[in-house]
């Protein structure tokens, strides 16, 4: 069996099914889990998988592979990434592993793991699959349980609503995962819930489950203004990301989601710090010094995120792409339908509709993130490049590819993590400054890297 190393990537482990991850492959991923496992001094570790075609096949392999190679198994089975990432929460080894594709092309799948409480990199586990594993290979069992039940009456214990019955919500989860929780979770916080695909289909009829792509939020939107509901929740493939419509059918970016957050978090606590990456408005920033708190920017990336919410124990974190991480009352990770959940809290708690509520926040000009195309082999390069060239004048910020902030606002360019591009976002104080800015930024880039086509999707 030949593993294509391509495939570990530097935070997480993603291919094309069956060509580049297959039972096989899984196989030998799963003995390089269970070495892991061992120098960790973990003995079982929980296992579940998205709603993909393939999902089922290669969760088994996993949980045989891994159960051989002398480790408990718990099998979660068809769950979110946030419910596997709760299941490893609550066990002693604070470890699982999701066979999830996220929001991918739906034959591509993958696998996200935490284990001792840590994520772990696809690099370190390609260079795990190089080593035999010298440990005695008695079949350990493998268990299967249901905990969606117990998330969701995690979740009711922690928040309670006065007048739940009031809040209608329509809730897109695109035939992704999070329709084995989010309808169940959202009809019992006592909403008047409106579901729209629901159903679990790794075919994703509809439309894609990336609710970061505003073609697919477009079923939403007339579904919100259509039923005069109060907001609509979106869910990606595997329930870890959330996208945001108000009752008027406006998009809001997760950055502003933050904002909020950020508002509400502070309030009920004393200061405390809030992570957010170098994608985000510098109003977040400025609204989480306002209330209290101490702003910590971080690079994009699930990995650095939950790293840097361990080092400083962060009330809340979140991301540009809607990840948004509780680390107050709930437990840290990633979970867009808890995410949800909050949202919903919020409307409860305010006189005010999500319209409002964001009307009242500072405004600002900005792009969504832009992406130029290049190789994957190059996007680092470009960026470092650009990075150590840039004459543009302003306080750089060099944490993830180059971020530069004005007076009148801020330009970013970084490369994707995950796919073959360079990420670009700019934000001013007016229209006039955000024009301005891209403008200086993109004529930058083409002085630094002429070679390189520059035109931004
Ligand atoms: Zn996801």
């Amino acid at each position: 069996m030949k593993v294509i190393e391509s495939i570990f990537r530097e935070y997480d482990i993603r291919g094309t099914y069956p060509e580049e991850i297959n039972e096989g492959v899984i196989s030998i991923i799963g003995q390089a889990i269970a070495l892991k496992c061992k120098q960790e001094g973990i003995t079982e570790i929980s296992v579940g998988r998205d709603g993909r075609l393939s999902g089922e096949i290669l969760l088994d392999s996993m949980c045989n592979s891994i159960a051989k190679s002398g480790i408990s198994v718990t099998n979660i089975g068809l769950v979110t990434s946030p419910i596997l990432y709760y299941a490893a929460k609550k066990s002693v080894s604070k470890s699982g592993i999701m066979i999830t594709g996220s929001h991918n092309p739906k034959d591509d799948n993958g696998i996200k793991m935490v284990i001792n409480d840590k994520p772990v990199s696809g690099t370190e586990i390609l260079s795990l699959t190089k080593c035999v594993p010298e440990f005695d290979k008695t079949k350990k069992e493998i268990i299967k349980i249901n905990i969606i039940e117990d998330y969701i009456n995690d979740v009711l214990h922690k928040i309670t609503l006065n007048q739940p019955e009031k809040v209608k919500v329509v809730v897109d989860c695109g035939n992704g995962a999070a329709g084995c929780v989010a309808p169940e979770l959202f009809k019992r916080l006592g909403c008047n819930v409106i579901n729209l695909f629901s159903e679990i289909d790794g075919n994703f009829p509809n439309h894609h489950p990336d609710p970061g792509k505003l073609a697919n939020l477009q079923d939403l939107i007339k579904a919100v203004k259509d039923e005069k509901a109060d907001l609509g929740l979106a869910f990606d493939g595997d329930g870890d990301r959330v996208g945001l419509i108000t009752g008027k059918g406006n998009v809001v970016f997760p950055d502003k989601i933050m904002m909020l957050f950020a508002e509400d978090v502070l309030a009920n606590n004393n200061g405390g710090q809030i992570i957010f990456d170098v994608k985000c408005s510098n109003s977040l920033a400025q609204i989480i010094e306002a209330n209290g708190g101490e702003p910590v920017m971080s690079p994009t990336g699930h990995f650095h995120i939950k790293n840097k919410l361990r080092e400083t124990n962060a009330l809340l974190a979140g991301e540009m792409s809607g990840h948004i991480f509780f680390n107050d009352i709930w437990y840290g990770f990633d979970d867009g339908h808890y995410a949800g959940v909050r949202i919903i809290d919020l409307i409860n708690k305010s006189d005010s509709s999500i319209d409002e509520m964001v009307s009242r926040l500072p405004e600002s000009f900005s792009t969504p993130e832009l992406n130029i195309h290049v190789g994957d082999d190059m996007k680092f390069d470009i960026v470092r490049k650009f990075a150590e060239e840039c004459l543009l004048d302003g306080n750089k910020i060099t944490i993830d590819g180059l971020r530069i902030e004005f007076s009148n606002g801020w330009g970013l360019l970084r490369a994707s993590n995950t796919t073959p591009k360079l990420v670009l976002r700019f934000e001013g104080k007016s229209e006039a400054d955000l024009k301005s800015i891209q403008e200086n930024f993109i004529n930058e880039f083409k002085r630094i890297c002429p070679e390189i086509d520059s035109t931004m999707h």
